[in-house]
């Protein structure tokens, strides 16, 4: 299993220090159609906290989901010999008929970190958590829906949490390095 390097520990404890990963408000979260990796052993904890969050608050929880390996960054990643475009468009396609389909108007771009599909693409956590974002600007450029951009991070396989990133201190802090 893929585990955080120890400069990717850092990372994740500048962000959480500025404010770009935030605990998850329970009030701001609702249905939609979920975009995760399938991975089968952290896809059951990355479920099992929306789901109960949803649950607590609505009673039931709505999640059609669309579960691939790499989730969010399979709408994004390039890589030759492996029928990108079409993989993007599929997937796309799914989003457009699932939220039709399941009368459903969001979009959950759930992330993980260490994601194993994103160590084989030599992605750290800083370059996944962007593609993220890229990924959101994509389906936001072609539906009419909200995007979230929630990320599961597994610390060292014990110790485990779901946070949401926050788009404007993410852009500004990535604006603050290229100074
Ligand atoms: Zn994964």
């Amino acid at each position: 299993m893929s585990q955080l390097a120890r400069g990717e520990q850092e990372t994740i404890g500048l962000l959480r220090e500025l404010g770009v990963l935030e605990d998850i408000n329970p009030t701001l979260l609702s249905d939609g159609v979920l975009v995760g990796c399938g991975d089968c052993d952290r896809s059951p904890e990355l479920l099992n906290f929306y789901r109960g969050q949803l649950e607590k608050k609505n009673g039931k929880a709505r999640l059609h989901l669309i579960m691939v390996n790499g989730g969010p960054l399979r709408l994004v990643h390039e890589e030759k010999g492996e029928h990108s475009a079409a993989i993007q468009e599929f997937l796309m396609n799914q989003i457009e008929g699932s939220l039709a389909l399941k009368k459903l108007d969001r979009v959950i771009l759930l992330g993980h970190g260490p994601c194993g599909q994103a160590g084989l693409w030599g992605m750290n956590i800083e370059a996944t958590i962007a593609a993220f974002f890229e990924a959101r600007d994509k389906v936001l450029a072609r539906v009419k829906c909200e995007v979230v951009v929630p990320v599961h991070i597994d610390y060292d396989g014990n110790r485990m949490k779901t946070y949401h990133v926050d788009y404007p201190k993410w852009a500004a802090w990535q604006k603050l390095k290229e100074k």
